[in-house]
């Protein structure tokens, strides 16, 4: 796995895919364009793979999705249809060869794989293809997913339905969908392209976040309703937990691949992944964030006479807090937006400076005041003082922290990058050492109620979201091995060479 950044006390975000069938206009240009939108959830790779109906061309390469694609690359990307991809590595080192999507040539044609997620019975499957034979080249689960895909399990060429010349007649990649749904445990989102078509897939909890829109001429798909409203698409709705959506010249086709089981979309999404003008579960992800700040306040007002947020993903739940509260929100640090994507680490000079690579703060809006510091989440804890450190030497009298989720206890298995429980540090501490360790006058997270309220309040969904890093209540069977860090770093060091 990627080692944590330097800048950040964040989980990483996971990947973000794209897909889209849209004839007469420039799918790969349109494509970039929707990753672009999708670049905060992954800065390692970027690809792009199309299909023309008979010929299939891809694109990808190490780093952002303005680094990895130009005028020269992009134009040979003809078609009308396309998959993307933007990657941060959950399983698999940072390497061109587990850049996606992953493009192969099947018997049924060309066959593009764009995954987010991850994959809990990752090992099994793996000795069950190495036993059949099958080389693997890389050391992600998608390679995984694309020979299953390329070869369903107990399927024969010979059993395997034949498409007519339009790929339409008898779906093979329907039912090789749903083999492959059946084999396969864990959380996942796919956007897969074929030579005539393209397919939503999602696993039967809706862990990672799929959804559906509009075009003037098509259709598209994305993790996030960001990337759709950047190419003037519009929402339509999420791809429904364990559902099949199939996008070609007859227009939406949708199927269940497998019944759909108790909903979990990862509640972090709202807390902090998902961009703030995205819409999940029917909701604008600012307004769930907005009401996580009021419920907080609630539950933990503190005396003081300014709120600040540390920017971006803090500052719905800082003006939330504000409102209800009545206090006034003011800007309190001003980020350096790029420095978090730099590939080039601070040398030992520069580490002493630490947050402030990152952060400087606006003296004049903190100097003698009680500040209210909103934060989203605390992971490591590594940065948070250093940060209540700043916002003290720029004259602030008093700082107290409020965190607008619940305590970080557990791992994620679900493809996020959350860090182990020996590194975790509500894991370890409890709130008050936290609070003593970080330096604050207090602090206070929302509680985990009180989060689900705030969800709820405001897309209406209950029990429906995935909590586990916060509770400790896994929506899936995790292998214990997995629960073991240093277990499970041996075990992945063998099997993926991390
Ligand atoms: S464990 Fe946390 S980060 Fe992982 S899917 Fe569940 S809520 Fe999201």
């Amino acid at each position: 796995m990627a080692e944590p950044s330097f800048f950040e006390d964040r989980p990483t975000e996971e990947c973000g895919v794209f897909g889209i069938y849209a004839p007469g206009l420039d799918v790969a240009r349109l494509s970039f364009f929707a990753l672009f939108a999708l670049q905060h959830r992954g800065q390692e790779s970027a690809g792009i793979a199309t299909s023309d109906g008979v010929v299939a061309y891809s694109h990808k390469g190490m780093g952002l999705v303005s680094q990895v694609f130009t005028e020269e690359n992009l134009s040979p990307l003809v078609g009308h249809l396309a998959v993307g991809h933007t990657r941060y590595s959950t399983t698999g080192s940072s390497h061109i060869r587990n850049a996606q999507p992953y493009l192969i040539e099947t018997l049924d044609g060309p066959l593009g794989v764009a995954f987010n997620g991850n994959l809990t019975n990752a090992l099994e499957l793996r000795n069950q293809l190495l036993q059949r034979g099958v080389g693997l080249m890389t050391t992600t689960d998608t390679e995984l997913i694309v020979q299953l895909l390329a070869s369903p399990p107990g399927a024969t060429p010979q059993q395997t339905a034949r498409p007519n010349g339009n790929g339409r007649g008898s779906d093979p990649w329907v039912a090789r969908i749903r083999r492959l749904m059946e084999v396969i445990d864990g959380a996942y989102s796919l956007a897969l392209l074929t030579r005539h078509a393209i397919y939503a897939v999602r696993d039967t909890h809706g862990l990672r976040p799929l959804c559906l829109g509009r075009l003037a001429e098509g259709y598209a798909i994305a993790s996030e309703s960001c990337a759709l409203n950047t190419i003037g698409g519009k929402y339509v709705r999420e791809i429904e937990p364990g559902e099949i959506l199939r996008i070609d010249s007859q227009g939406l086709t949708s199927s269940e691949g497998l019944p759909p089981k108790k909903k979990a979309l990862c509640s972090f999404e709202f807390v902090y992944f998902a961009r703030p003008d995205s819409m999940l579960d029917g909701q604008v992800v600012h307004t769930v964030r907005q009401e996580m700040g009021r419920k907080l306040a609630e539950e933990a007002p503190a005396e003081a006479d300014v709120v600040v947020a540390v920017p971006d993903s803090s500052v719905p739940a800082a003006i939330g807090y504000g409102q209800q509260m009545g206090l006034p929100y003011s800007e309190g640090l001003t980020k350096n937006r790029y420095i978090g994507r730099t590939f080039i680490q601070p040398d030992n000079h520069l580490r002493q400076q630490g947050v402030r690579l990152k952060f400087n703060a606006l003296g004049s809006n903190l100097r003698g005041k009680r500040v209210v510091l909103v934060d989203d989440s605390i992971v490591r804890g590594n940065t948070s003082g250093p940060i209540v450190q700043l916002i003290r030497e720029a004259g602030a009298t008093e700082v107290h922290l409020r965190i607008s989720s619940p305590p970080v206890r557990h791992p994620c298995f679900m493809g996020v990058d959350m860090a182990t429980y020996k590194e975790l540090i509500a894991h370890k501490l409890d709130v008050p050492a936290i609070c003593e360790r970080i330096g604050a006058d207090s602090l206070d997270y929302l509680s985990l109620e009180g989060m689900l309220e705030a969800i709820r309040a405001t897309t209406g969904l209950h029990d429906a979201h995935c909590t586990a890093c916060f509770s400790g209540n896994y929506p899936l069977d995790i292998p214990s091995w997995l629960f073991d860090s240093d277990q499970a770093k041996m075990m992945l060091g063998q099997v993926w060479g991390t």
